[in-house]
């Protein structure tokens, strides 16, 4: 069986071989780039050198890049623990060529990889391509002896990737595996593409332009490739198993939980299971990536997650704070891949024990306000967004929490109410200030609350708005 530090290893020593330089993975919080929330991609760190704004002393590279998905573009958030393929953090491996090799030698080197050292069988693959790519579809033709309906062209922004609203991009062919029909899902393009049945697990990107503003395109001086394969869900399917969570790394994770709370994950709380891994696996990188839980920004996103599976543990049974009992698992599963977590074991650990112990002291009882508030509310109802706000300023539930604990019974938040109760307090603040006398205090105070308060308001409209891309 291919454990997930093997995959890693036989990639990075693939690539190795084929004259990449083996780069080590950047920090989780992206240097210089204030456009972007957490590094969600290999190709962050190279952004610079794609564009041609840096050179490096070589023109291959090869990658294992922590990534998070949590807030900003690429938000999996609301997926984790409802697919089999979504996570907050995950590895992703690539391969990247600045101005040297391009589609053709990028799609040869993906198929023998997967074909020859992963031994993937042929007739379970299929890849899509952007539909005005006759360039790829003719190379996958070639290369990989593939019929016309194996090569499925999408005109969507699916394959069309780009990093966020500015920076490089370019069409893109994704590989995707059919696992059978015993999993629920279609091919890619069709109705039911969201299913797991047909898993994407490594898209290879074409990078031709750089968006220097949001929908401006400028060619790039040298097409290149970037490209990103899930190291969980290649494990998952080298382990053949129907998710990530069953892969041996998640294992050990739910394992450690289940002996931590004295009981077995069963068919009716398994997603529990399975956020509270995935979230501990986030909240611990990126704490020992230096980002620390607060009420703004970066900070904030780290709160939500942590409480989020703070909220899980409850809903098992947890009578104390449990995610710091869980560092030790996941410093022996990754620590010897990523020193940074041995390194930063004492202040995660501190972190995520002080973060419980306080939010423990709300948790129940704002449970309970909201067990009382959706009492009589079923599937297809609303609960009213003062009530979110409430939980939200009194109990200290970030709003997608409330939203993740009404999901299961169909109930959405009035999210538009939400957002007026919170500008109601603001202006009534505002008002309680007014005549102190002191007006250039008042206006710097108002200031930076305006400025969290956004910040925290922008953390909630980027990911309802924005989604997937
Ligand atoms: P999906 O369509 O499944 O959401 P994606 O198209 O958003 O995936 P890309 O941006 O193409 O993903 O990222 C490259 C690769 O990284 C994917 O093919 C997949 O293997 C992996 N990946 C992306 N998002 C996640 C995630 N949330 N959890 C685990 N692996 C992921
Ligand atoms: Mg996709
Ligand atoms: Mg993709
Ligand atoms: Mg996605």
């Amino acid at each position: 069986m291919s454990g997930v530090n093997d995959i890693r290893s036989t990639f990075l020593d693939y690539f190795r071989k084929n004259g990449h330089e083996v780069v080590a993975s950047s920090p989780l919080v992206p240097r210089n780039d204030p456009t972007l929330m957490f590094t969600n991609a290999g190709m962050v760190q190279f952004k610079n050198v794609f564009t041609g704004l840096e050179s490096r002393p070589y023109s291959r590279a090869t990658t294992a890049q922590k990534s998070v998905r949590a807030g900003g573009k690429h938000n999996d958030l609301d997926n984790v623990g409802y697919t089999a393929r979504h996570l907050t953090f995950f590895e992703m491996l690539g391969n990247f060529s600045f101005g040297d090799y391009f589609k053709e030698q990028a799609i040869e080197l993906a198929w023998n990889l997967i074909t020859k050292d992963f031994g993937l069988s042929k007739d379970k693959l299929l890849v899509t391509v952007y539909h005005t790519d006759d360039e790829a579809a003719d190379h996958w033709k070639k290369i990989a002896g593939f019929s016309d309906d194996r090569i499925i062209r999408i005109a969507t922004s699916d394959n069309f990737w780009a990093m966020g609203d500015t920076g490089p991009c370019g069409p893109c062919s994704e590989i995707f595996i059919d696992r059978g029909e015993h999993i629920w899902g279609g091919p890619p393009g069709s109705p039911e593409e969201d299913g797991d049945r047909f898993l994407e697990f490594w898209n290879l990107v074409f990078m031709q332009f750089d968006q220097p503003e949001p929908g401006v395109q400028v060619p790039l001086p040298r097409p290149s490739i970037d490209t990103g394969m899930g190291l969980e869900r290649m494990a998952s399917i080298l382990q053949g198993v129907d998710s990530v969570f069953e892969t041996d790394l998640f294992k050990g994770l739910i394992e450690a939980t289940a002996s931590v709370l004295g009981k077995r994950p069963e068919a009716g709380n398994v997603a529990s299971y399975r956020v509270i891994a995935d979230h501990l696996r986030s909240s611990c990188f990126l704490i020992a990536d230096g980002v620390l839980p607060s009420n703004e920004g970066r900070g904030y996103v780290v709160r939500r997650i942590m409480r989020r599976a703070m909220r899980h543990a409850q809903l098992l049974g947890a009578s104390e704070p449990l995610m710091y009992k869980l560092v030790p698992a996941l410093v022996r599963e990754m620590g010897s891949a990523y020193p940074e977590l041995v390194r930063g074991e004492a202040l995660i650990t501190e972190t995520l024990k002080l973060e419980e112990t306080r939010f423990r002291k709300t948790l129940a009882r704002g449970l309970g306000l909201l067990a009382d508030a959706t009492e009589t509310l079923g599937a297809g109802d609303r609960l009213d967004g003062e009530t979110a706000f409430k939980l939200y300023d009194t109990y200290g539930f970030p709003l997608d929490l409330t939203q993740d604990a009404l999901r299961q019974r169909d109930i959405a938040v009035d999210t538009a109410g939400f957002d007026a109760a919170m500008e109601r307090q603001k202006a009534e603040a505002r008002a309680s200030w007014a005549g102190s006398g002191e007006a250039a205090t008042e206006t710097i105070w108002f200031g930076v609350r305006d400025r969290v308060g956004a910040t925290e308001f922008l953390g909630y409209d980027t990911e309802t708005a924005e989604g997937v891309v």
